[in-house]
């Protein structure tokens, strides 16, 4: 037995003959990619261009769903990351990657200053800032100098609003995937003065969707602000910190030009609508999204309008945080609604619509000033 095994070790080996698995002329084939050489670099590129393919084809689609709405609005994001500070995508990588998303407009709020500004208006982005504070991370659009925060959210709202800047409030309940506010940073939005702006969708680390259940967590947060007669405007922004996470979720802006300080004031005045693909519009007899109607709204015409070329699944209305309404349209592109205000409403009412594919949309609220409106904090 011993020798037998000593002879068959001195044996040259044969090349493996793999017949069966391969078809032939294609034995040098297999695992042809060397990790030190070019694999890295392909690794990087390739997912950056199938998520470019995924955003020009959403683009393709809103261009389809614009021609079904009766309004014109601009598609923009509000909150992304660049290598100015924890982003890993270059200014110029960011801003090829949000026009190949058909973006109107897209917002650099790098966390540590404002040291993107110059590239960022070389490459045609607007500039924003993202300081971290103590319980929160504030967002501000408009300011030209840098703000640095103290420990008083409330207190740095009215600091940047001050200085002619727009804050906005991001993750309001943390982040994706693990990232859980502590009640303390919650409640700290109590303090905040009345309207102010929120991201109810925010996409940190997330591609191709930016839903998730920090998203739906912020939402429910949203809608018990609401329901205690709070005046909270949405947003919902990417915070993409790579190119890849870029044009999943925007903001449809009714604004008159897309010129930075337009888009600004539409956002802080509620007008415009929350987004993955639908195109949504909601109003209360002459009041628009982010408005508010007074005492006789009950009986208003009630109006909402819903749009995706690849079809409409559930179109919702939501009122003192409860469901009101649900249609199911299966499938349809449009949908028009007209109903009457319900009687018995006290602070808000607001639209969304899912699509066929589970793409998400959401109208900012009409606010209702009926008179026994009153406001509450959130509870513990
Ligand atoms: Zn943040
Ligand atoms: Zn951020």
């Amino acid at each position: 037995m011993k020798a037998k095994a000593t002879r068959r070790k001195t044996v040259k080996p044969k090349p493996r003959r793999r017949s069966g698995s391969l078809i032939p002329g294609f034995e040098q084939r297999p695992n042809r990619l060397k990790p030190e050489s070019d694999l890295q670099d392909m690794r990087w590129q390739k997912p950056l261009d199938y998520v470019r393919f995924i955003l020009e084809d959403a683009a393709r689609r809103t261009e389809q769903s614009r021609a079904l709405f009766p309004r014109k609005f601009y598609r923009g994001d509000c909150h992304a990351h660049s290598q100015h500070s924890d982003g890993i995508g270059t200014v110029a990588e960011m801003a090829a990657m949000a026009k190949a998303a058909g973006l109107d407009f897209q917002f650099m709020t790098d966390h540590w200053g404002l040291t993107q500004a110059r590239e960022c208006r070389r490459h045609g982005l607007w500039v924003g800032q993202e300081p971290v504070a103590h319980l929160h991370h504030l967002g501000i659009l408009g300011l030209t100098k840098v703000f640095v925060p103290g420990p008083d959210l409330a207190r740095d709202v009215r600091a940047v609003t001050r200085q002619g800047g727009t804050p906005f409030i991001p993750h309001p309940t943390g982040w994706w995937p693990s990232r859980v506010y502590e009640p303390e940073a919650i409640q700290a939005l109590n303090a905040l003065p009345d309207p102010f702006l929120m991201e109810i969708v925010n996409g940190a680390n997330n591609i191709v969707s930016a839903f998730d259940y920090t998203d739906a967590a912020a939402i429910a947060l949203w809608d018990a602000l609401l329901a205690s007669g709070r005046r909270v405007h949405a947003m919902g922004n990417t915070d993409a910190h790579s190119p890849h996470g870029l044009g999943t979720v925007w903001n449809g802006v009714f604004a008159p030009r897309c010129e930075e300080a337009a888009i600004v004031r539409a956002l802080r005045g509620g007008r415009c609508f929350v987004s993955e693909a639908p195109l949504l519009d909601m109003s209360v007899g002459a009041a628009g999204m982010g408005q508010r109607i007074g005492r006789r709204a009950a009986g208003a015409p009630l109006r909402i309008v819903a749009a995706d070329a690849r079809g409409l699944m559930r179109v919702r209305l939501i009122g003192d945080g409860k469901v009101l309404r649900a249609w199911h349209p299966d499938g349809k592109p449009v949908v028009n609604l007209t109903l009457p205000l319900p009687a018995d409403l006290r602070t808000y009412v607001r639209a969304e619509a899912v699509s066929m594919d589970g793409k998400r949309g959401y109208t900012n609220p009409v606010y209702l000033a009926l008179p026994h409106r009153h406001t509450r904090p959130i509870p513990r």
